[in-house]
């Protein structure tokens, strides 16, 4: 079950909401590249969602992933590149992104300021599938999906 918000006001101070702990982006590791989370919220039980904030610090990456469960983000912080499905691309403060099911998808910092983003994902979700090695090569067809994912 999951645990649910009380009524609150998170404060944030240059991206970083000092009473939530930072964590780390993900426990496995070797899939990823200089980026932390915050869980900024757990949602209500009519509304059952988690609202959480990822940071990449300049040349770091999100892992390439995919799943059933959808992603609504707005970035809220820097530049960066976004894979997804079978498209880059470039974005920055306030865009808002809808990643829907089973999309292929990596998140990577451009230039030298942190690329920051609120991620929105239902409380209840599947893990994260990496591409098998047969997957990866069917995305590597396209040369500018090849040269643009890291994993
Ligand atoms: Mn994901």
């Amino acid at each position: 079950m999951a645990k649910y918000m009380e009524n609150s006001v998170l404060k944030s101070k240059d991206f970083n909401w000092g009473n939530v702990p930072l964590l780390k982006y993900k426990e496995e590791d070797g899939t990823f590249r200089s980026i932390h989370r915050q869980v900024l919220s757990c949602g209500a039980p009519d509304l059952p969602c988690e609202m959480r904030y990822f940071e990449i610090a300049p040349n770091g990456h999100s892992t390439l992933e995919s799943h059933e469960h959808t992603h609504l983000v707005m970035i809220i912080r820097g530049r960066g590149n976004v894979l997804i499905g079978k498209k880059i691309h470039e974005v920055k403060a306030f865009d808002v992104l809808s990643i829907t099911s089973h999309e292929w998808h990596q998140f990577q910092t451009s230039g030298d300021e942190p690329f920051g983003f609120i991620c929105i994902v239902n409380n209840e979700r599947d893990r994260p599938h990496r591409p098998t090695p047969e997957e990866l090569e069917e995305l590597r067809k396209d040369p500018v999906i090849s040269s643009f994912i890291r994993c």
